[in-house]
């Protein structure tokens, strides 16, 4: 009885994103949920919600998250930031590491977050949306580590955080949060992604696992991949990849690929309706994330693209290392990865 009242539920809550998102703004679709959205747009509280939680409140629930496990009260960082966000109106400007700690303690003495939230309107709109966004990021999984010493690698189970930087690593990179700043091709359309600066041929890695849902060129990204992670959520993009060698050879539309897994190689294709066109001026890797609550959603004119920019700065330092084969010139990860919560929900 629970799972089909729960189903009815998830088909109202979609019908009434459907039904109230579509009209409005690519952005009115993330703050769009029924009742709350049209009372929102009517007082005109918030006109969207973009995704603008800072890396450092990410990190510090992380790790409240982590830190958590082996105790009695278990804490989500997807919750703890859902919960400040509410209470913050989405204002993130005077986000401190006391904040969290505070609502941490609070779940530690006893208190239940659906108490602390009880009068929070939107909490349960973060919730879903910051679930959307970052819920392939953290949990149990298994890595290879080198050994002590020196020789070979083995096998940790660990928790934390199992996605990875879309730069390998040892190459370098340059950013800046450069969300919704204009560029023209064709039409003049704001930017959905974050360029990350870096050399030709760097080895572009899987942030999430997922299946490859596109693969090939297109007159705004050229060479460029799109990843759906296993939960239908997130769609990940990667574009303007190298002229003449833009991905991993043995990648296809429906390769299953790994959170670390080389994909292809940074370049400066695209704007250009001819294939294996370097039209970009800068090489660099755009790196863009669509969320998908609804595949009507998917490819629309109210596509759901959330900065990523801050995401990036959580995982710079969560690099693959990877290796060169010398006959097929395709890098490969050094250290393999098994994701053990996958599908568990
Ligand atoms: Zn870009």
């Amino acid at each position: 009885m629970h799972g089909i009242r729960k189903r009815l539920i998830s088909i109202f809550v979609i019908v009434s994103i459907v039904v109230t998102a579509c009209p409005f703004s690519p952005f009115l679709t993330v703050s769009a949920f029924g009742a709350e959205a049209e009372e929102q747009e009517k007082k005109e509280f918030i006109k969207w919600v973009d995704f603008n939680v800072p890396c450092q409140a990410m990190k510090k629930a992380i790790s409240l998250d982590i830190e958590s496990q082996d105790k009695d009260v278990k804490l989500n960082f997807i919750e703890l930031l859902a919960y400040l966000a509410a209470k913050n109106g989405n204002d993130f400007s005077r986000y401190k590491d006391a904040q969290l700690t505070d609502v941490a303690e609070k779940l530690n003495s006893g208190k239940s977050m659906a108490e602390l939230t009880a009068n929070m309107k939107y909490y349960n709109y973060y919730h879903e949306v910051y679930s959307a966004v970052l819920s392939g990021f953290v949990g149990n999984f298994e890595i290879e580590v080198p050994n002590e010493d020196g020789t070979g690698k083995h096998w940790e189970s660990r928790y934390g955080i199992k996605a990875f930087s879309p730069i390998a690593k040892n190459y370098p990179y340059s950013h800046y949060d450069d969300f919704g700043k204009k560029r023209s091709y064709g039409y003049t359309r704001p930017h959905l992604g974050n360029d990350l600066i870096g050399q030709v041929g760097t080895p572009i890695i899987a942030v999430e696992g997922g299946v490859v849902e596109a693969l090939g060129w297109n007159m705004y990204g050229g060479w460029r991949i799109g990843i759906r992670s296993l939960d239908q959520k997130r769609y990940y993009y990667y574009a303007h990849l190298r002229k003449n060698f833009p991905y991993r050879k043995d990648l296809a539309v429906g390769s299953v690929v790994k959170p670390g897994d080389v994909i292809g190689y940074l370049g400066r294709t695209g704007y250009s309706l001819k294939e294996n066109e370097n039209n970009i001026e800068t090489y660099h890797l755009h790196f863009g994330m669509e969320l998908v609550f609804d595949e009507s959603q998917k490819e629309c004119n109210n596509e759901i693209w959330i900065n990523v920019y801050e995401i990036v700065n959580l995982l710079e330092n969560k690099r693959s290392q990877v290796v060169k084969n010398q006959e097929t010139k395709d890098y490969s990860r050094v250290y393999d990865f098994r994701d053990i919560s996958t599908l568990s929900e």
